[in-house]
């Protein structure tokens, strides 16, 4: 099983959004991002987080306040994308969550819900909605692309 605790980089030691619901920071498309928003208007570790997101070209879901959209529109202009390098890429936090979650359902047997559940530490009914969501965002994605 992959161990996430020793892979975590320290500012997520004071990220406010490990204290919550991870479906916060995941709204349903349409769906409203404010309350993960003014979360990360309190935390800590913001700037970072942003910066992680933004490095790793998160694709998905509310990252040091930011949304997906947001993000997209910060690395399009110059400044973003000088202060912002693609290179530095990390895989950590939610980020390492979503490689667990792929791991453990790409098995010749695929984990449960609430197996891979319990080693990232949300609630099996909270893997099964954020995976439904990745890939209907991933879905619409490709439609987008071929249209
Ligand atoms: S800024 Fe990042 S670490 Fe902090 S609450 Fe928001 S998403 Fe979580």
């Amino acid at each position: 099983m992959i161990t996430l605790a020793n892979a975590l980089p320290e500012w997520q030691d004071d990220a406010l959004c490990r204290q919550v619901d991870p479906e916060l920071f995941y709204p349903e498309k349409g769906g409203n991002p404010e309350p993960a928003k003014a979360l990360c208007r309190t935390c800590d570790v913001t700037d970072k987080c942003l910066q992680y997101a933004l490095n790793n070209h998160e694709q998905f879901g509310v990252w040091g306040g930011k949304t997906e959209r947001e993000r997209r529109e910060l690395l399009a202009t110059p400044r973003g994308a000088a202060v912002h390098p693609i290179q530095q890429r990390r895989r950590t936090g939610l980020a390492e969550h979503h490689q667990t979650i792929v791991a453990m359902l790409d098995r010749p047997t695929p984990a449960t819900w609430s197996q891979i559940g319990a080693a990232v530490g949300w609630s099996g009914d909270a893997v099964k909605k954020y995976w439904h969501r990745q890939q209907a965002a991933a879905q619409q994605q490709e439609q987008e692309l071929a249209a």
